[in-house]
């Protein structure tokens, strides 16, 4: 049995005997791929900063596949070893990257709304614990999530979003635990992309099935624990 279907019977098990089991989901790199936004940022590059370096409207046929963590490596794959250039298309993603109207970009990770679907069908919450801030990034991530089918506006859903930017992430998903805790029924689950964070999830709910998702992550992300199950999608 592959892991998904293990979680789906863990959660068929609790409902049985009458508890409400809940599944943790990151949202980006995890249910919903940041390859489009980032592509689309680095587009968006080609045509503010071309006076920056003559490699910088080359950014222009930017494609999702070709993004990794850093967008800066769209534009060094083109030819500026620039840092300053560089630089200036990084602190331009970060301000186009938390900013809420590119979000219209989401696309789901393969499987992960029939999955997310799946969970909250067998009975579990749905439990969405996304690094995006409500005050920026809220309304368009509720109707992102929405217009993709993502599980919503029902019972046994909580998003959790940030109530700031300026909150680090880490201090923001381990300060989350006590309100997943709060619905009191076993978690079951958990989905992250990052590491450090998947490895915090692995403490704070050591009988749940943890899923860290190889999509993307920072090359200098914690070490991952031996506990943490991967999987690339939601298709398996
Ligand atoms: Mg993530």
């Amino acid at each position: 049995m592959g892991v998904l279907d293990a979680i789906l019977e863990r959660i068929r098990e609790e409902r049985a005997a009458e508890r409400l089991p809940i599944v943790l989901f990151d949202v980006d790199s995890t249910l919903v791929s940041t390859k489009p936004r980032n592509a689309a940022i680095a587009r968006e590059f080609a045509a503010v900063g071309a006076h920056l370096h003559p490699a910088v409207e080359r950014l222009a046929d930017c494609q999702p596949d070709e993004m990794g963590w850093l967008v800066s490596d769209a534009l060094r794959a083109r030819g500026c070893e620039d840092e300053a250039v560089l630089e200036a298309l990084m602190d331009f993603w970060f301000t186009r990257f938390f900013a809420g109207d590119t979000l219209v970009h989401d696309v789901e990770v393969p499987g992960a709304v029939a999955f997310a679907r799946a969970v909250h069908d067998a009975g579990a919450l749905v439990y969405y614990l996304t690094g995006r801030d409500a005050p920026n990034m809220g309304a368009q991530t509720v109707e992102s999530l929405g217009k993709l089918g993502f599980p919503l506006w029902r019972g046994r859903v909580v998003l959790h979003l940030k109530p700031t930017r300026a909150i680090g992430d880490r201090a923001y998903k381990a300060g989350a635990v006590d309100d997943v805790r709060s619905h009191l029924g076993p978690v079951v689950a958990c989905f992250e992309n990052d590491p450090g964070n998947a490895n915090l999830f692995v403490e704070a709910f050591p009988d749940a099935i943890h899923v860290w998702m190889q999509t993307e992550c920072a090359p200098d992300a914690d070490a991952p624990r031996p506990e943490l199950l991967r999987i690339a999608d939601f298709t398996g």
